[in-house]
């Protein structure tokens, strides 16, 4: 275990969370309860959860220079502890999620309501203003005023807790492809993204939705998301064109961040058609677009996951009032003290794996 330097426990509860120690290294490291600067939150984490994108920090982003240790987790429902005294619109005690990827709410970005894309903060986007720290005992959200929500009493903590990230980031690759009424797509990868991207063209209207995936229990998942047809990966690009009476969807997403699916969506677009790209391709430098009949006339647009309070409350009014029961996305759930299994369980894609619920152990914030 790390204690950080100079820092000891204050009025009897540390703040212990999981960090990168390492590439590809998980530990504990311990510090004080923060304390908010003028513009932040302090929030004491009730529920939290394990990412694709967590992977990639750990194993694929080389460490922050600056640091000897990078706080982890980015997904959180918590409680505000404290708030610095420019913090407008929260109490202390709310019951809240922050924005994944946070702005600064003041740049023209953010004013146009993408405070994912902030112009201040966001200069290597998603990674410099990307939340962290969510996977321990408190975390701190830069600029809360414009980056919390409070979660309404009729949203449980497991539909909360899927809203900053699954729901954000899989509405988002719909939204961005522009899926609209009667639209076919076919979403390749049915990971936690992939499925909400899946949730998401279904409750955007779209007609026949194609999900690809591989593993049975995420294929049974992308079906009761709203996919039609669940096709395995091989020759995915070749099934959906048969599907589509051969002319391929109107909307193809690729949400696991590989160059083969990134190339099979490619192909299963339609003339004039649009492939969404919301995978993160950490271990790619570069994609390789191939420029066969299936290149021309085509749109590619990219994706991040988008916050803001506003962002957030129109996703808690999806998942209270939206036909798709999201929380069955959190098939396990492990005490906090066991992130480091949970980290395994989630890499390895096992036990039928798509999140796994993380909750505060009762004495983990105890010195
Ligand atoms: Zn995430
Ligand atoms: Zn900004």
């Amino acid at each position: 275990m790390h204690e950080r330097a100079g820092v000891g426990p204050v009025g009897g509860k540390v703040n212990q969370t999981w960090a990168k120690v390492g590439q590809g290294k998980l530990e504990l490291v311990r510090g004080p309860i923060p304390t908010p600067g003028p513009d932040e939150a302090v929030v004491r984490t009730t529920l939290t959860t394990v990412c694709g994108s967590d992977l990639h920090f750990l194993h694929d982003y080389p460490m922050p220079r600056s640091a000897d240790h990078l706080l982890m987790g980015h997904e959180g429902l918590g409680v505000v502890e404290a708030l610095g005294d420019h913090v407008r619109g929260f109490a202390e005690g709310d019951r809240v999620v922050a924005s994944c990827v946070f702005g600064c709410g003041h740049c023209t970005n953010c004013l146009a309501g993408h405070l994912h894309t902030c112009l201040t903060l966001g200069r290597i986007p998603g990674v410099s203003n990307a939340l962290m720290g969510c996977q321990g005992g408190y975390f701190v959200v830069p600029y809360a005023s414009v980056n919390l929500a409070r979660v309404p009493d009729t949203v449980s903590d497991e539909q909360a807790l899927l809203v900053p990230d699954i729901l954000s980031t899989g509405f988002a690759a719909a939204e961005r492809g522009g899926v609209g009424t009667g639209d076919s797509v076919a979403v390749f990868a049915q990971g936690p993204v992939g499925l909400g991207a899946t949730g998401a063209a279904r409750a955007l209207g779209a007609g026949l939705v194609i999900a690809v995936e591989g593993i049975p229990e995420r294929a049974e998942m992308a079906r009761a998301l709203g996919a039609n047809v669940v096709i395995g990966p091989e020759n995915a690009a070749e099934r959906v064109r048969e599907l589509t009476g051969g002319r391929g969807v109107d909307v193809a997403i690729e949400a696991l961040g590989r160059q083969e699916t990134f190339a099979a969506a490619l192909e299963a677009t339609r003339l004039d058609g649009t492939v969404s790209s919301v995978g993160i391709y950490a271990t790619h430098r570069s994609l390789d677009v191939p420029v066969g009949l299936g290149f021309y006339q085509r749109r590619i647009v990219t994706t991040l996951c988008p916050g803001g309070g506003d962002r957030l409350r129109r996703l808690f009014a999806v998942a209270e009032h939206g036909s798709a029961d999201w929380p069955r996305l959190l098939t396990h759930r492990l005490p906090l003290s066991r992130a480091d299994e949970a980290y395994e369980l989630f890499a390895a894609r096992r036990d039928g794996v798509i999140k796994i619920a993380l909750v505060p152990d009762d004495d983990w914030n105890d010195s």
